[in-house]
């Protein structure tokens, strides 16, 4: 194959493999020498799956040399944040009180991907259990964003976002609690979709806060979105908020245009404290879209101000939950250290196996639910989670499709925020709404700011609204021709 197959979208892919220009033993090769020749620098990835993913694809090339024709994702090399569980692979959650923790398991994700002959080529990054807007809350360093290595490339889902804009994976699977797709994924010029709550089961997703936590997408285009979507998506037995529509062909009817979409531009996305670079390619943006048939008109979200201090109560509440069984005795790590009880074991455990922000949530999440300050705090962020929702039921009226920047600022360098926890947790006030009421949302590169580096634009629609996002998300990425190339590539050519 004359191109560089790590430079095509999986579509481009999955007809290169069934034509047999490509076979997928090279293409996962090609994966894996480039996560070699770049991952020291980056630091995507935990840990890599050599060996499974040269069996899966000589599996697959032994069923396409057998002519049977195989699903769109066979062959497609795939990164995972280590939150998801894969059998026999040690899963971290960028944290290290899960040492070691090999699930016997696999999530319902990776069986799917499995049972349709994706590759793995392993698992990635992430700040400790999701927790964080920028990679540097990980145990096992910081990744580095491979537009510009002395920049984060956001987070939590940061080695996936990594992988995907260095080519290292074609796709990877993240999650999205408050951002952690969308933000990483702006950062990095790549894809990033969040689905409605419950289209995509969380089974074997490692819990940060359960009534937040969406699986969602990296690609390097729309299609390859709706793509992956469609192999994604779908009612889990095992997960019970999943939602239980049929088996659906995401791809179908992308290519409708936006003649006509009344797209309802967010007024808070003009808010202060948007960098000039961001404010800049959203008012290009929208121009582009009324320039191909939308018509753009303001909207406003009321209480999308209030939705910020709202989720920095529930998910710490659920954090501090989800996060209280890990006592050193049901998994990974236990202290070394003497200790006199088991409530001492507890403790030392605990505070050796957690790092800093997670200790602060947990704090914080077990202080808002005491008896006392329960209605006061995680009561009253509840009515405020439910004025969220209802903001969007009523843009929904007017509107189709509700248009902001993604993230407030491009790449940020890294240990600028680190201090501030609440100028890191600023990252995700375009963000966070969409979780909070279960909405679908992406985010796609709508071009480079002042310093060169992506920003991105972010498509929100009502529940069960994918297609109308992706539509437009797809017809916005057409016109632009935004290239993906990120300054670290170039050094490897
Ligand atoms: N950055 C947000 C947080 O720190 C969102 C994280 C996420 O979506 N997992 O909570």
């Amino acid at each position: 194959m004359a191109t560089d197959p790590l430079a095509l979208s999986a579509v481009e892919l999955t007809a290169a493999l069934r034509a047999r220009e490509v076979t997928a033993a090279q293409l996962a090769e090609a994966a894996l020498q480039r996560v070699s020749d770049l991952n020291e620098r980056v630091n995507a990835f935990l840990s890599v799956t050599g060996n499974m993913a040269r069996e899966q694809a000589e599996d697959v090339d032994r069923r396409f040399g057998l002519g049977q024709t195989l699903p769109p994702a066979a062959g497609i090399p795939i990164a995972l944040k280590d939150v998801l569980a894969v059998k026999g692979v040690t899963a971290t959650c960028g944290s290290r009180i899960l040492e070691p923790y090999v699930p016997p398991y696999d999530s319902t994700v990776w069986s799917r991907l499995r049972a349709v002959g994706a590759v793995l080529v392993g698992k990635t990054n992430c700040d400790e259990f999701a927790m964080g807007s920028s990679g540097e809350n990980s145990a096992y360093g910081v990744t580095r964003n491979p537009w510009d290595l002395d920049r984060v490339p956001g987070g939590s889902s940061s080695g996936s976002a990594a992988a995907v804009a260095s080519g290292m994976a074609t796709w990877a699977l993240g999650t999205d609690t408050g951002g952690s797709v969308r933000q990483p994924a702006a950062l990095c010029g790549v894809v990033g979709l969040k689905p409605t709550y419950g289209r995509i089961s969380r089974y074997g997703l490692i819990a940060f806060a359960s009534s937040l936590d969406h699986v969602g997408t990296f690609t390097r285009t729309t299609r390859d979105a709706a793509l992956l979507l469609s192999t994604l998506a779908g009612v889990d037995p095992k997960d019970a908020t999943t939602v239980d529509e049929p088996p659906a062909d995401y791809t179908e009817g992308l290519d409708a245009g936006v003649g006509g979409l009344r797209v309802g531009v967010i007024k808070e996305s003009f808010a202060e404290g948007v960098e000039p670079g961001v404010t800049d390619a959203f008012r290009a943006s929208i121009e582009r879209l009324e320039g191909l048939g939308a018509t753009c008109e303001e909207v406003s979200l009321p209480n999308a101000d209030y939705a910020f201090s709202a989720y920095y109560l529930l998910a710490p509440a659920e954090c501090s939950s989800n996060l209280a069984r890990y006592d050193g005795v049901r998994y990974g790590h236990r202290t070394k250290e003497p200790v006199d009880d088991v409530v001492q074991m507890m403790m030392k455990t605990r505070g050796e196996g957690f790092g800093d922000e997670v200790k602060r949530r947990i704090i914080l999440g077990t202080y808002s639910l005491s008896a006392g300050y329960y209605d006061a705090y995680y009561g009253q962020a509840q009515k405020v989670r439910t004025l969220v929702i209802r903001d969007y039921q009523k843009a929904f009226e007017q509107f189709d499709v509700l248009l902001s920047p993604t993230s407030p600022t491009t790449a940020f360098r890294i240990g600028e925020r680190t201090d501030d926890p609440i100028k890191m947790y600023l990252s995700d006030i375009f963000t966070i709404p969409a979780d909070l009421a279960g909405v679908p949302s992406v985010s796609v590169p709508c071009g480079l700011d002042g310093n060169g580096l992506p920003v991105g634009l972010q498509f929100t629609g009502p529940l069960l609204g994918e297609r109308a996002i992706l539509r437009a998300a797809h017809a916005f990425e057409q016109d632009l021709g935004f290239e993906l190339n990120p300054p670290l590539l170039a050094a490897l050519a």
